[in-house]
């Protein structure tokens, strides 16, 4: 995505740029407070308009506050975010002095994402800290639409959103979510949404659905659809099916590094094929946590991946497509597919 990004604000400041700000260390103090600013905008109509905040829930739902929840964003999110970006060329800043300036923006919300320092308080007249960050993730009642910035926490002072620490945060939604499938957790609220419109009359009303504040949502919505598309059944994981779940999640956090570190130096075939693989195991291991009858076939396609992908690489492509279908046609029709509905729910199917 980066390329892609690095392009629109190059376009942008190449055509439309309306000063031509020049690379000196006051104009990068400026950048900042801009860029945080633009953050604060950002962040701020993304609790308050329906269809923004179904891309911004999912860094929401979690219950725990740790430094995965700085990387809970989703491919929308990043969209969106890069949408307000095009102002900062758009006013003047160069392409190299934008990109530079969202690496280190983009960096502080790992600090903000922790435990750390419950007493850097002194640091709160200046600085968004972890806790204040954290209060920003919090459900209780006094905590909620506080604390949306970034780096400096004068914005919030400013407009009236900022809050303390005062009492210990509940993190995660207001309302609980039921769910460890990757898809839904990406799509439940604008399927929500697309149902709140439906009871709707008039296109007006439709329309306006998906522009009005989250705090008009109708929260009977989510336990109905849950109950009618998720069925999820609460059985305890087999410990084996707990560790092939680590397996499969550290081998994605390692073929996305490799990817990345050699992303120039691979096809697109191979990138669009490690994209397939990791997208595909993350709706597999939210499916195994709630134990979907679906699983197999998704991994009989996942397996399809991994042969693909030694293809690729390998340059045998046909060689290891007739062995991947052999192997394939053997598991589906061998009792290793009761064996493994045993392994995952206990017993067989
Ligand atoms: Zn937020
Ligand atoms: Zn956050």
């Amino acid at each position: 995505m980066l390329p892609l990004f690095y392009g629109i604000f190059n376009y942008i400041y190449i055509h439309y740029h309306l000063f031509a700000i020049p690379d000196k260390w006051y104009y990068w103090i400026v950048l900042l407070l801009f860029t945080d600013f633009v953050w604060y905008c950002y962040h701020w109509l993304g609790h308050r308009i329906n269809i923004l905040w179904a891309a911004h829930i999912v860094h929401h739902q979690s219950e725990d506050y740790n430094l995965t929840v700085a990387a809970r964003v989703t491919i929308f999110q990043a969209y969106i975010r890069t949408l307000f970006w095009c102002v900062l060329p758009l006013i003047g800043f160069n392409v190299d002095m934008v990109m530079g300036i969202l690496i280190f923006h983009g960096a502080y919300s790992f600090f903000t994402h922790t435990q750390l320092g419950k007493n850097l308080h002194f640091l709160e007249y200046v600085f968004i800290t972890p806790s204040l960050h954290g209060i920003h993730h919090a459900s209780n009642a006094k905590y909620l639409d506080k604390n949306f910035g970034d780096v400096f926490v004068f914005w919030d002072k400013l407009f009236g959103t900022f809050q303390k620490e005062e009492e210990k945060p509940v993190y995660g939604l207001t309302q609980p979510f039921e769910s460890h499938s990757f898809l839904w957790q990406h799509f439940h609220y604008y399927i929500e949404l697309f149902y709140l419109a439906k009871t709707k009359t008039g296109g007006w009303n439709k329309i306006n659905v998906f522009f009005v504040s989250p705090e008009y949502m109708d929260s009977s919505i989510r336990p109905k659809l849950e109950k009618k598309w998720l069925k999820t059944e609460k059985r305890q994981l087999a410990a084996p099916l707990k560790s092939y779940l680590n397996f499969q999640l550290s081998l994605c956090l390692l073929l996305l590094a490799i990817t990345t570190y050699l992303f120039n130096n691979t096809s697109w075939l191979i990138q669009a094929e490690v994209f397939v693989f990791i997208i595909l195991t993350l709706i597999n291991v939210g499916a195994i946590i709630e134990q979907k009858k679906y699983i197999f076939y998704l991994e009989l396609i996942r397996l399809w991946q991994a042969f693909l992908f030694v293809a690729l690489v390998t340059d045998t492509l046909l060689v290891i497509l007739v062995f991947s279908i052999v192997i394939q046609l053997l598991l589906y029709f061998l009792p290793i597919k009761l064996w493994y509905y045993k392994m995952l729910y206990k017993e067989v199917i």
